[in-house]
């Protein structure tokens, strides 16, 4: 299936200049969403993985029904202040400013095998700071899956150490 075909590029928005890929047009097509799923179901069965974390939220978008689907957990990665228990958190650098995104200290048992998912791969800030906690907690990055990868901003050069499946380049 050419999964390319349901994402909608979105110019200028949410600022000049970027060009914003729309997963919502794959997300309401059932087969696409489903097939595009199937797929990380598929690489995560190779892992071996126990356990799918994802940053918010659309990593929950991506993260939830391949857990459902293996029959694993799902542990949520949040901006701080949102999850109610203790928390681990990391600091990382946007393109303007920081920001702070937590996990729950008791989300990863040493040595459980994580796959970390997201819709998107960009300049890769948001995964580097979503391993480390997953590394903070003892957790080993089996996988790394997305939907999308800018090959352009060169996100992997970040993750060399890291396996990673992406089902679309642009
Ligand atoms: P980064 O930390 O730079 O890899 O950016 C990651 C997050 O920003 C991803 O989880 C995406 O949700 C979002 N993002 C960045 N660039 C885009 C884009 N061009 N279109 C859609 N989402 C984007």
């Amino acid at each position: 299936m050419d999964l390319k075909q349901y994402i909608t590029i979105v110019q200028d928005w949410p600022k000049p200049g970027i060009q914003f890929k729309d997963i919502t047009t794959l997300m309401d097509n059932g087969d696409a969403y489903r097939y595009a799923t199937d797929k990380i179901v598929e690489y995560a069965r190779e892992k071996h993985i126990d356990l799918v974390v994802g940053p918010e939220a659309r990593g929950f978008i991506i993260g939830c029904p391949v857990a459902y689907s293996l029959g694993v957990g799902f542990a949520p990665v949040r901006k701080e202040g949102k999850l109610p228990r203790e928390t681990i958190k990391v600091d990382y650098g946007l393109e303007y400013g920081k920001a702070v995104l937590t996990i729950h200290k008791d989300a990863i048992k040493p040595g459980q095998r994580v796959l970390i998912t997201d819709d998107l791969l960009a300049t890769g800030g948001t995964i580097e700071a979503t391993i480390q906690l997953v590394e903070e907690l003892g957790g080993i990055v089996a996988g790394i899956a997305f939907l999308i990868e800018l090959s352009y901003l060169k996100g992997r050069d970040k993750l060399e150490k890291y396996d990673i499946l992406t089902l679309m380049e642009f």
